[in-house]
């Protein structure tokens, strides 16, 4: 099941669309089918499930972290993870910096935007991106790759459409502006509901929860 939905999936994303595998509430187990029907990128919201799957698992893919990072866990985070997509800070990419300058390693990372402007949401409000993406290009031990965003959740996914296509209009004013030690690469944005409304509207990375598993049974 689980098998045959991955592989719908892979078969119908455009060509340089990257699947990110979002397993918060999933098994090791499950991780690992979702790997061996060919899931490159496992995304982790928590950093304690992290640590169980990849105790578990180890590399057998490349692990993402897309949930929001408190500051306590960087240190756990960082060993474990080949992206972290959810930098919305300077002082958090700070922290990153530091962890992986003891590790001697650099941290792709992707800047957060809250494009629905929701006060309780976390990511940079997008007239704030620029001077964030500045910031963090002075941190040497983190590499800014793009952009990724949640967006307002809605029942219909076409109300999402407006927030991708803000969120991919930032990302092309900010890739003209050739910030050293900044590649903008990667535009993360749609989930189950949402990925081929993220897709027509720029997204090259999707990270698909549900769609994948199964429902799940608390999110
Ligand atoms: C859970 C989650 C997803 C996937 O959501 P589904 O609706 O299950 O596809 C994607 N991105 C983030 C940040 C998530 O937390």
């Amino acid at each position: 099941m689980m098998e045959g939905n991955i592989r719908t999936i892979l078969s119908e994303l455009p060509e340089g669309v990257t699947l990110v595998a979002a397993a918060k509430t999933r098994t090791p187990d499950e991780v690992r089918r979702a790997v061996d029907a060919g899931a490159q990128i496992i995304g982790e919201n928590y950093v304690q499930e992290a640590e169980d799957a990849f105790a578990a698992l180890g590399r057998i893919a490349k692990w993402h972290f897309i949930g929001h990072l408190q500051k306590n866990k960087v240190k756990k985070a960082v060993p474990i993870f080949d992206m972290i997509e959810t930098v919305d800070s300077l002082r958090l990419g700070e922290l990153i910096d530091r962890e992986c300058a003891k590790l001697e390693r650099v941290m792709p990372i992707l800047v957060e935007v809250n494009s629905g402007r929701e006060p309780q949401k976390s990511g940079v409000l997008p007239e704030d991106a620029e001077s964030l993406l500045h910031e963090l290009a002075r941190l040497d031990h983190v590499r800014v790759q793009g952009l990724m965003t949640m967006g307002p959740r809605f029942g219909d996914p076409e109300l999402a459409r407006p927030y991708f296509q803000e969120t991919k209009r930032l990302f092309d004013q900010l890739s003209k502006l050739g910030i050293e030690n900044t590649e903008m690469r990667y535009l993360s944005m749609g989930m189950s509901n949402t990925y081929k409304i993220a897709i027509e509207e720029g997204a090259n990375m999707v990270r698909i929860g549900t769609k994948i598993f199964g429902e799940r049974d608390y999110s």
